[in-house]
């Protein structure tokens, strides 16, 4: 190969011209070499029959002059030699006596010939010399062979010559003719041979250079020259549709046929270039299908395929032809829409794109359902390289995701930054559900009346290696709606469970509630998968475990609540609506949902005692939940106070720091056994009070928790942020109770009229401490609590005095 190379491109030889060379020289050598032969042939031929001719001239000479000789009759020999003038061959015709002298002569040479000449060689009758051929035959007589004289002929070979001569002529014009022939000859031969195999040799050099393969070289009819056309063709043609597959492997996405991400940049460079000349926009989307991956794991990778392969058939429908659709791998693609004059017109091509991918797909004769999540960003106003285009628009498309899935994005570099920290937290969040940072800690709640515990709510909090505890609303909100928000609610579930186990293998039969946050409890899998954590548990009886559902994360379309909750309880789970009162509409989802509990938000609980409206509301509540024949609980009991009110309200379920706060599970059972109930509760539970009496009671309570708080206030140095009871007579607890006893007209006037009075009494004096307080006189004011004292003493007596009569 190497040596082919050299021969044509080293060297520079051409096969035409070594052609051209051969037959030249091939030529030359034959004709020169016949030449030569013949040439001298011919010499020898010549000379042979000259010498053969002259010979016999001799012979018949020496028979002519024989008398002449023998009589010495010289004239009649010269007469006879005269003869030879008409032999233009002859120089010298001479006779010879026997003693070799000179007889008679016929001589044209000039040259001295007196004597014989001499020959060299013995015997031998002729001899050749410079041209010219010397040659004698003895003169014998008849009778005898004695000799009597000689005859001697020079000739010379000039003749024989000059017809070489002309001999060699002829040659050197055929080998001429011949060589011109030849030239001739080798020229046509280039063109039926080493034209089409420079026309390879072109070809081979246009595809060295140019790398294209589509070029084919014309064929001849020879048939070597064809084959080797043909294989060449077929060489490139084999080599053609090679590169068209690698390219298409390099530039196009296997499985869908549209362009890959290396073939996107290209187009984007192109469209970037594009947008600059024409000033127009240009929008780079990232989509990714939403819930792909249970269609690959239930149906298998092949339907997998023919669904992508579908949708990217769809996308690319779905906008026009100059704009590029690409995979970027997986379930996600990537868009260029170029020549974007205004925002409705990209919302108009990206909307039709995620409405047509949203259409059932019918695949193996079954039908599939797929959304996608779009992000947009637009060039120039997001001015970057591709890779933070890309970026941005798959950060916008992260956003699409959390809200919802089945929308679109446009890329916000303000609101992007938020997201970016969001998207870190989620995978810290993620971290800790793997490495086991979260736990489950747990709260009891009570009967109040009779003591009993009757379960926990477990509470989620993240141990986290260097912050230490973090509480439930410091990172739950980052996950909402997020899938490890139901990955973590179903690792709650299934942590409750198990934790039931071990409580009832040591002797604690409760019932744990876990929060479900509303995305999750709305997940198409919920049930499925709550069913099969409980089938893990088969010693659990469903009932033990309570669901609350919180009531404020905007339940939604409460029809498809109503039917999950309903599935819940068909498995034997309890549901309560938690933190509730909260919501928008409470009423509507007291009466729609199927629950079994309502929890009463802890902010209306733990604020009822000082709040009037707190107060309300968790009467209401408690109301409310009693009409519609649902157990009712309050969270959030920090105080005896809190639960009594309770008590008289109508709640008899409580949990709340008063009780204990959420606790780790490993301490639950310590406390468990340590647990004394709260005697106050019970006592107000087991005693029967009328109306009245629990109003009096109600009426104590509110005052004394007032009188408490200011009292506990003006002991404290002065301080920002002290939360003082409701300071205006006309706010606070006691104020309402007595608006609302009056109007209930179920007290005497007079002594209703007789409390309002002492009560004014004792905010009046309040409001003077505060001001003394206010001023710094602190001692001032601690000292005038005693006037305080006596107005409030003035109010217990007078509560005491109908009281006692109530309860007569
Ligand atoms: P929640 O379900 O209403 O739980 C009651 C919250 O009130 C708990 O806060 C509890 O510690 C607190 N609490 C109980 N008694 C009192 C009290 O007397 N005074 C005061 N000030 N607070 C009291 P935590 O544990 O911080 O949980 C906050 C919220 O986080 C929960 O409110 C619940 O909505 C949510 N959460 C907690 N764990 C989970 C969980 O595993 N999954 C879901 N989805 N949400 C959870
Ligand atoms: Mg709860
Ligand atoms: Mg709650």
């Amino acid at each position: 190969m190497n040596m082919a190379n050299n021969y044509f491109s080293g060297r520079k030889v051409t096969i035409q011209s070594k052609l051209v060379q051969i037959i030249v020289t091939v030529t030359t050598v034959a004709l020169l070499l016949s030449a030569t032969l013949f040439t001298l042939f011919q010499l020898r031929e010549y000379r042979q029959s000259m010498i053969e001719s002259l010979t016999s001239t001799a012979s018949i000479t020496a028979e002519n002059v024989q008398a002449a000789v023998w009589f010495d009759n010289k004239r009649d020999a010269n007469k006879i030699l005269t003869e030879f003038s008409n032999d233009s061959r002859i120089l010298t015709a001479a006779i010879y006596t026997e003693e070799k002298k000179l007889f008679a002569a016929y001589d044209v040479s000039n040259k001295n010939i007196s004597t014989l000449f001499e020959f060299t060689e013995q015997g031998r009758r002729y001899q050749l010399e410079d041209g010219v051929l010397h040659l004698y035959q003895p003169i014998t007589l008849r009778a005898e062979s004695s000799i009597v004289g000689y005859v001697y002929l020079k000739a010379t070979l000039a003749p024989l010559y000059e017809q070489l001569k002309q001999n060699i002529m002829v040659t050197a014009l055929i080998v001429l003719s011949v060589l011109i022939v030849a030239v001739f000859i080798t020229t046509k031969l280039q063109k039926l041979i080493s034209a089409p195999i420079l026309r390879l040799l072109q070809a081979t050099e246009q595809v060295k250079e140019n790398k294209d393969y589509s070029i084919r070289v014309d064929n001849t009819e020879y048939l070597e020259i064809k084959k080797l056309t043909e294989g060449f063709n077929s060489m490139l043609g084999e080599i053609q549709s090679r590169d068209e597959h690698l390219q298409r492997l390099a530039l196009y996405d296997e499985l869908t046929g549209i362009p890959n991400r290396s073939l996107f940049i290209d187009h984007f460079h192109i469209a970037i270039a594009h947008s600059k000349r024409t000033k127009t926009q240009l929008a780079v989307c990232f989509l990714d299908l939403d819930n792909f991956k249970p269609i690959n794991d239930n149906f298998g990778h092949d339907v997998g395929d023919k669904l992508l392969i579908e949708v990217a058939k769809r996308i690319s429908e779905s906008v026009r032809e100059e704009d590029t659709v690409s995979r970027q791998g997986g379930d996600e693609f990537a868009i260029l829409l170029g020549d974007i004059q205004s925002f409705e017109q990209y919302e108009q091509s990206i909307d039709r794109v995620v409405r047509a991918v949203a259409k059932p797909y019918k695949i193996d004769n079954y039908v599939h359902k797929i959304t996608v999540s779009a992000g947009i960003t637009l060039y120039p106003s997001d001015d970057g390289d591709i890779d933070t285009l890309m970026r941005h628009a798959d950060q916008a498309m992260y956003n699409a995701k959390l809200a919802g899935k089945h929308c679109y994005h446009l890329f916000n570099a303000q609101y992007n930054q938020k997201i970016i920290q969001k998207r870190h937290q989620i995978e810290e969040i993620e971290q800790a559900l793997i490495r086991n940072q979260l736990v489950l800690f747990y709260q009891p709640k009570v009967n109040m009346v009779t003591g009993d515990i009757f379960g926990f709510e477990a509470l989620i909090r993240w141990i986290h290696p260097e912050k230490g505890l973090i509480l439930p609303l410091d990172f739950l909100p980052v996950i909402e709606g997020v899938e490890l928000e139901n990955q973590i609610g179903d690792w709650v579930i299934n942590q409750a469970l198990m934790q039931l186990e071990v409580w009832q293998s040591q002797g604690i039969n409760l019932e744990v509630s876990v929060n479900i946050s509303s995305h999750h409890l709305q997940s198409e899998l919920f049930t499925i998968n709550l069913e099969n954590t409980l089938s893990k548990y088969p010693s659990i009886e469903s009932k033990l475990l309570q669901l609350e559902i919180l009531e404020s994360s905007a339940l939604g379309d409460l029809q498809a609540i109503s039917t999950i909750i309903e599935a819940c309880k068909d498995l034997g789970v309890n549901i309560a609506l938690d933190d509730f009162g909260t919501g928008y509409s409470s009423l509507t989802h007291m009466r729609r949902l199927p629950v079994d509990n309502i929890k009463i938000d802890q902010s209306f609980v733990r604020g009822m005692l000082d709040d009037p409206s707190d107060y309300a509301i968790v009467n209401g509540v408690i109301g409310l939940a009693d009409s519609f024949s649902r157990s009712v609980i309050a969270e959030g009991v920090e105080t005896t106070e809190h639960g009594l009110v309770l008590l008289i309200s109508g709640c008899i379920e409580a949990q709340g720091y008063g009780i204990a706060r959420p606790m780790p599970a490993k301490d639950v059972p310590e406390w468990y056994l340590s647990y004394q109930p709260n005697l106050d509760w019970m006592e107000y539970g087991n005693e029967w009070l009328t109306v009245k009496e629990d109003k009096i009671k109600l009426f104590n309570l509110f005052f004394e928790r007032w009188i408490n708080l200011f009292e506990t206030n003006i002991n404290r140095l002065p301080q920002n942020g002290l939360d003082w009871p409701v300071m205006d007579s006309q706010y606070c607890q006691c104020h309402h109770w007595m608006k609302r006893a009056k109007q209930e007209q179920q007290f005497d006037g007079t002594w209703l009229n007789s409390l309002l009075s002492l009560h004014e009494d004792v905010h009046r004096i309040a409001n003077d401490i505060l001001y003394a307080y206010e001023k710094g006189e602190i001692e001032l004011a601690r000292n005038d609590l005693s006037h305080l004292h006596l107005a409030a003493d003035k109010v217990r007596s007078l509560l005491k005095q109908v009281y006692l009569t109530v309860s007569e």
